[in-house]
């Protein structure tokens, strides 16, 4: 069977995935979730004194950029990807609020956007692969044959993340998160750089009255049609 690239953007927290790991499990593609990089980006910028009180010290961060290496492996348990920062497991460190307030104006700096850009097309080349972000249809690839742009409401998916962090055993609040949300969908929509759109030839999928199974067949439904080039 011919081996396809499937693009699925969307806003923060609004299931892309939890439905783009399911397929690429399912049908055998590898899964890259982007969104762990800009966010193993940040970690880096945390733990490198990167931030300070007038902002990013982007400077310095471009400096640094060749010595971030970045790659997911897969947890034999879970068969679940786990994203390694310099060969350091930091999944469960790069999910925190910390560094959720402070991803998006990392994900605005263009020259971080080129590198992982980059290194994400890396990725894709040989196709079979399921990639989920916020420029995965029109920037990294612009040509996959099928691409998915995913909508639900800013209180569904603070509702969500909530409950993720909360089974984690991690302390939250609903109304950090629901703030959080909004200023993510506001910095990732209006920075200069790839800002979050849904690409011309995307299908829109609002699944903010979804169950997971009900997306899940949704978007095997869409792979299989995008296989058979009715897509
Ligand atoms: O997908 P996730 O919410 O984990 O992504 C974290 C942040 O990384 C987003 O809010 C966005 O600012 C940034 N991002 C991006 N481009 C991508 C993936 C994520 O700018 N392709």
């Amino acid at each position: 069977m011919k081996k396809i690239t499937i693009a699925i953007d969307g806003y923060s927290s609004c299931g892309k995935s939890t439905m783009a790991k399911d397929l690429a499990r399912e049908v055998g593609y590898i899964y890259i979730d982007s969104g762990a990089m800009y966010r193993a980006v940040t970690l880096y910028c945390l733990e490198n004194g990167l931030f300070t009180p007038d902002g990013i010290d982007t400077e310095k961060l471009e400096t640094m950029m060749p010595n971030i290496r970045i790659s997911f492996q897969l947890n034999p348990e879970t068969q679940r990807p786990m994203t390694y920062l310099n060969g350091e497991n930091v999944e469960d460190r790069i999910r925190t609020m910390e560094v959720s307030t402070r991803v998006s104006p990392v994900a605005a700096i263009p020259f971080v956007r080129e590198a992982l850009v980059k290194q994400q097309q890396e990725m894709g080349q040989a196709k079979g692969i399921v990639m989920d972000g916020r420029d995965i249809g029109t920037v990294v690839f612009p040509d996959a044959e099928l691409k998915i742009f995913v909508v639900a409401s800013a209180e569904i998916r603070a509702q969500r993340r909530y409950d993720e962090l909360k089974a984690k055993g991690q302390e939250a609040s609903y109304e950090e998160i629901l703030a959080n949300v909004k200023e993510r969908d506001y910095i990732d929509q209006n920075r200069e750089v790839s800002p979050l759109r849904q690409a011309e030839d995307a299908l829109l999928l609002d699944n903010s009255n979804l169950t997971i199974e009900e997306q899940k067949q949704w978007l095997k439904k869409r792979f299989e049609e995008a296989v058979n080039g009715k897509c």
